[in-house]
């Protein structure tokens, strides 16, 4: 349930996990291991946290659950869209115009200055990989309600 704000964490730059299925112990130890915030729909989770920071998420709706966990953790003033491999999440290397010569198709080489690499799975980003469509929606996101 939510595949998607986990998804949208990583896009605007956030060290995310996510679990589809795992034990309320795994992800409760896993969260106390790693230091990590716990992001949750699942009220028994929130009852049995010890020691550790849990957000209970209110909606369904994935932008209000972006909103949410930026406000309630204050986290906008560490927003870095697109720092992080939404695969891997790990953060992405800049990289070098003549480094990424071999890696991209010669248009995309062409048409771009910046580009960055995941030292994970090797995917290079650049600017024009994510849809205009995507940067339109960090927008309202980022907009204050
Ligand atoms: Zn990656």
């Amino acid at each position: 349930m939510l595949g998607k704000l986990a998804k949208w964490l990583r896009i605007l730059g956030f060290d995310t996990l996510f679990f589809s299925k795992a034990e309320d112990d795994e992800l409760r130890s896993l969260a106390r291991r790693e230091n990590r915030i716990l992001l949750t729909r699942d009220t028994g989770i929130v009852e049995k946290a010890k020691k550790i920071k849990v957000v209970f998420i209110r909606s369904e709706n994935w932008k209000k659950q972006v909103k949410q966990v930026l406000s309630e953790l204050q986290l906008r003033e560490q927003i870095k869209p697109y720092s992080q491999c939404i695969e891997c999440n790990v953060p992405l290397k800049s990289i070098s115009k003549k480094q990424a010569k071999n890696l991209v198709a010669p248009f995309v080489y062409e048409r771009s200055d910046s580009f960055s690499l995941c030292p994970r799975c090797s995917r290079v980003f650049w600017p024009g990989t994510h849809h205009s469509d995507m940067n339109f929606k960090i927008e309202d996101i980022l907009e204050k309600e």
